[in-house]
């Protein structure tokens, strides 16, 4: 039997790419160089912040844009630990919560992502490299973040009741008459319809179900 490739996410869909293109040559990220190789999409250079530049790669997985590319900085200058939000196993920057970015940002470029989370993941660590403290604040490193995020996104700490949501969320469709998640014994259409409407313009069933297993270590 034929194996069946699946083509590069920038084959699929060349727009992805030409917006990718577009945030490199028109803004001030020139320093950044898109490289194609077999399939695979990285962006490679150096990033600068006032009186300062990193080295780093970023990375698109075959499903961008449904999920966030990966950054690592490649100068060997930030520690591999969770507490510098890097994520020890692989070497990738803890850049935003993605979930938290998704629901946040004004529009859905490469652009906006290079100057909102990844500039500022940089901006931060070149301060706490000098005053160990992020200037922008932060978030606990890993799921504890993330539960976090959805406590303040949902109004809860009910972690039934994120996971209700989430379970909605992650369905590709959501009826009205279905059992509102959050525990009220309404149906949707009765109860939070606005907010898991909303909610589903920006969260792909993806992500949502990304954060359902996450998030599953959690009681
Ligand atoms: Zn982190
Ligand atoms: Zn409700």
């Amino acid at each position: 039997m034929r194996k069946v490739q699946k083509l590069p996410w920038f084959e699929q869909d060349p727009a992805l790419l030409d917006d990718v293109r577009y945030a490199l040559r028109e803004s001030e990220y020139k320093w950044l160089h898109l490289h194609l190789d077999q399939g695979t999409a990285r962006v490679q250079g150096t990033i600068t912040v006032p009186e300062d530049r990193y080295s780093i790669e970023i990375l698109f997985l075959n499903d961008y844009p449904l999920t966030l590319p990966q950054v690592r900085e490649t100068g060997g200058r930030i520690p591999h630990t969770s507490d510098r939000h890097v994520n020890p196993k692989d070497g990738t920057a803890c850049l935003c919560i993605p979930d938290e970015w998704f629901i946040q940002r004004p529009d859905e470029s490469f652009l906006t992502f290079l100057r909102g989370p990844l500039y500022n993941y940089f901006l931060s660590q070149k301060a706490f490299e000098s005053i160990e403290e992020w200037p922008l604040g932060e978030r606990r490193h890993g799921n504890g973040g993330v539960l976090d995020f959805y406590q303040e996104c949902l109004g809860t700490n009910n972690p039934h009741v994120i996971k209700q949501y989430l379970l909605c969320l992650s369905q590709v469709t959501v009826k009205g008459h279905w059992d509102c998640p959050c525990g009220s014994g309404n149906r949707i259409r009765n109860c939070h319809y606005e907010r898991i409407a909303d909610l589903r313009k920006k969260l792909s069933p993806h992500i949502a179900s990304n954060a359902l297993k996450y998030l599953s270590g959690v009681s």
